[in-house]
Order: C-alpha cells, then sequence, then structure tokens
C-alpha cells in the first residue's frame, strides 16, 4: 500500500520503519523535519495524504490530530484509510473519525499499548474504534506494526479503552510503590515481598512484569536508573484524559482522582522524563503526613 505517515516522533518513526519493512511504499511528514529512512519526504501533511491508500497519524493531542486532519483529509483520495495512533481525548478522537467519514474516507481511532519498545519491534497492541469495515481495511497495517488489535467499537471506542486501561496502570503502580516503600519500613526483604505479591492477590502487571524496586523481579526501567520506559508526564497526560472522560460522564473516580494528584505532584518535582515507576523513590522520601 501507498502510505502517508504523519508525526514521525519516539514512536511514529519505528511504526514507519515497520511498515517499510513489510514492503509498504512510506511517506512521511513531521513538523519538526524529521526523516525516516526508506520513507519519501512530503513538505506538508496534505503532500503525505494526497494519493496514499492510507494515512497513518502518530500525534502528540487531540488539538494537533484536529489540524492535521484539516489539512489531510481535503487532500486524500476517495475512500483512503485514516488510522490515527495517537493518544487523545474520546471527544476529539470522534471528531476527527467525523470529518473523514463525511469526505467519504474510512476512520479509526487505534491507540497502542506497547511503548517505543513495541513500536520498534512491532508488537505494539491496538485499540481500535470504528466500523468493522475500517477495522478490516486496517488489519495489514496493524499486523506489520504491532502482535495485537482488538476492535472495541464504534469511533472513539480506542481511545476510551486506552484510557481506561492506563486508568488501572497509573492507580495500580502507585499501589505497588506504596506497598514496597512500607514494606521497607517494616523491614521486609523486598525479594520475598515479590515472591509473595507476584503469586498471591496482590499480583499485577505493575508487579510481575514492571516491578518499580532495582534488582528485583524481571528486568524493568528500575534497573536502568527509571530511565523511561514510559515516561511520568506521559502517564500525567493519559491520567488527564481519563479525569476529562470522568468529568464528561459524570463517573466517580477516586482513586484515578488521587493518582491524577500524585503524578501531577511528581512531574512538577523532578519526575518529568523519568520512568512512571520511579514514583517509588520519590514516594520512600516523603514522610507521612498529619
Ligand atoms: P513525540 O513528541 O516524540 O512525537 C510527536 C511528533 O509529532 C513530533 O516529532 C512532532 O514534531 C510531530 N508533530 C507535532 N505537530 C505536528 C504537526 N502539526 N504535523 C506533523 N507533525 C507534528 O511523541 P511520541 O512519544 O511519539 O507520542 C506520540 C503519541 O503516542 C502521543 O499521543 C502519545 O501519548 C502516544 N503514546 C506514546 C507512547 C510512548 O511511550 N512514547 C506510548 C503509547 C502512546
Amino acid at each position: 500500500m501507498r502510505i502517508g505517515f504523519i508525526g514521525l516522533g519516539n514512536m511514529g518513526a519505528p511504526m514507519a520503519r515497520r511498515l517499510l519493512a513489510a514492503g509498504h511504499a512510506v511517506t512521511g511528514y513531521d513538523a519538526a523535519g524529521v526523516e525516516v529512512e526508506g520513507a519519501a519526504a512530503a513538505r506538508s501533511a496534505a503532500d503525505a495524504a494526497a494519493g496514499s491508500d492510507a494515512v497513518v497519524t502518530m500525534l502528540p493531542d487531540g488539538a494537533i490530530v484536529a489540524r492535521v486532519y484539516a489539512e489531510a483529509v481535503p487532500a486524500a483520495r476517495p475512500g483512503a484509510l485514516f488510522i490515527d495512533c495517537s493518544t487523545v481525548d474520546v471527544a476529539s478522537g470522534r471528531a476527527a473519525a467525523a470529518q473523514a467519514t463525511a469526505a467519504g474516507l474510512l476512520a479509526v481511532d487505534a491507540p497502542v499499548s506497547g511503548g517505543v519498545a513495541g513500536a520498534a519491534a512491532g508488537t505494539l497492541t491496538f485499540m481500535a474504534g470504528g466500523t468493522a469495515e475500517a477495522f478490516a481495511a486496517a488489519g495489514p497495517l496493524f499486523a506489520a506494526m504491532g502482535a495485537r488489535a482488538v476492535h472495541c467499537g464504534t469511533s472513539g471506542a480506542g481511545q476510551a479503552a486506552k484510557i481506561c486501561n492506563n486508568l488501572i496502570l497509573g492507580v495500580s503502580m502507585i499501589g505497588v510503590c506504596e506497598a514496597f516503600a512500607l514494606a521497607e519500613k517494616l523491614g521486609i526483604d523486598p525479594h520475598a515481598l515479590y515472591d509473595v505479591v507476584s503469586t498471591s492477590s496482590g499480583a499485577c502487571w505493575s508487579v510481575t512484569s514492571y516491578c518499580p524496586l532495582p534488582g528485583v523481579g524481571p528486568s524493568s526501567p528500575a534497573d536502568r536508573g527509571y530511565l523511561p520506559g514510559f515516561a511520568a508526564e506521559l502517564m500525567l497526560k493519559d491520567l488527564g484524559l481519563g479525569q476529562q472522560a470522568a468529568a464528561e460522564t459524570g463517573a466517580a473516580t477516586p482513586l484515578a482522582d488521587a493518582a491524577t494528584a500524585l503524578y501531577r505532584a511528581f512531574v512538577a518535582d523532578g519526575g518529568r522524563g523519568r520512568d512512571f515507576s520511579a514514583v517509588l523513590p520519590w514516594l520512600r522520601e516523603r514522610a507521612r503526613e498529619g
């Protein structure tokens, strides 16, 4: 396929490389002038979309996706497929898809899980929203860039699933960090606690795959000086999208509210650029209030 790829940042560039490796012809565009070897370089988003069978976007937020769609959608050929892999709020995801479908295009919102390493290895999970026809059309591209694609429902459902997943992740990571910090104060060997929790009812991905303590459990960013991995400010972004979705729908999310406040404080207090699991050493330094 001829694919326009817009947004060649930490995630977009390795995803574009996977499409090239699968034999697709890629034309890339990034506002910062980034280019990917093997891909043709477009001068604008419209240029990347013109003549393409599919357009993939991997951009920072919903406002930028709206600006890029305003340029790219009118330039696309009828019937082209638009896949937005950016993580954005549900309303922005739906609005972008509605603009594309109104212009006679197929649209899917398909945010990803798996991070930069998953993008490079082609093992991302896509959480997709859109019609069955659009999801099926996106199948070969999901297969080139990822290991799994889940059709979550109609337009916006991919963003909704991603937001809910990361709400669980943010809350569970803080819970794991609190437990390991408390265990230290109680004098429990962290390896012993890991052995118990990883095989007990407290087990969760934040312990078993991403233990926030260096030298405990499988290799994780904690073993690499808390270099991301998944940066704390990206976790804060996703928790913010969860807060927005909760406010819009009236859902009660008391623990996600607390997790958002905690990650906001951590990012402002040295957490920016560190892995989101580095909330453990940060918590360790904080004495109990009250
Ligand atoms: P990034 O900042 O590295 O890349 C974004 C790119 O978009 C930049 O290169 C920027 O120059 C480009 N850009 C901005 N405005 C543009 C425009 N108008 N036209 C064309 N290009 C434009 O960010 P990233 O880490 O690659 O993340 C991209 C998206 O993926 C975000 O929505 C993020 O939340 C999501 N995500 C990131 C990760 C991760 O681990 N980095 C994991 C899952 C999801």
